[in-house]
């Protein structure tokens, strides 16, 4: 029964993937990201979308928004969330998020961009707040702008 339990509480952490970020446009990332959010939707485990919230003019008119083809996935769906954060790091309001929902994860796959900031900078948080839980990279869905190896490449799934 806790078997059962824990697996569908697993979660989904879709880092920073608005068009604004360049990394974010590829089109095998923005499909892995698509094939994932429906995957994770179908088990009906907890979708949590993060969303870089920096004050500029790119959000304005929805214009910050996440991907289209990603939130299309999640239309009528209930088990997920658009989180703001103001920094790299979206383990906070991913938190926030999850206590409030009343979910306690049993794991956290994250996705998304850049790989070496946003990304790295949130799985990290993750696993500060969530000492007993692992947190997982998709490495097919996620990119970065560096030009050198990323640090996430190093552990990504
Ligand atoms: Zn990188």
């Amino acid at each position: 029964m806790q078997q059962i339990h824990m697996a569908s509480n697993e979660v989904l952490v879709v880092v920073d993937m608005q068009p604004y970020f360049a990394a974010s446009r590829k089109p095998s990332v923005i499909e892995a990201n698509v094939n994932l959010v429906r995957r994770f939707r179908r088990m009906n485990r907890p979708i949590a979308i993060v969303e870089y919230y920096g004050g500029g003019d790119y959000l304005e008119d929805g214009d910050g928004d996440t991907h289209r083809p990603i939130m299309k996935e999640l239309d009528g769906y209930s088990r997920f969330g658009v989180l703001w954060k103001n920094d790299d790091d979206g383990s906070s309001v991913v938190q926030d998020w999850l206590s409030e929902m009343k979910i306690i994860p049993s794991k956290f796959w994250v996705t998304g961009v850049n790989g070496c900031w946003c990304v790295a900078s949130t799985a990290e948080g993750l696993e500060l707040r969530y000492p007993d839980v692992v947190v997982r990279y998709v490495k097919k869905a996620i990119n970065c702008s560096c030009s050198s190896g990323c640090e996430y490449q190093r552990r990504a799934a």
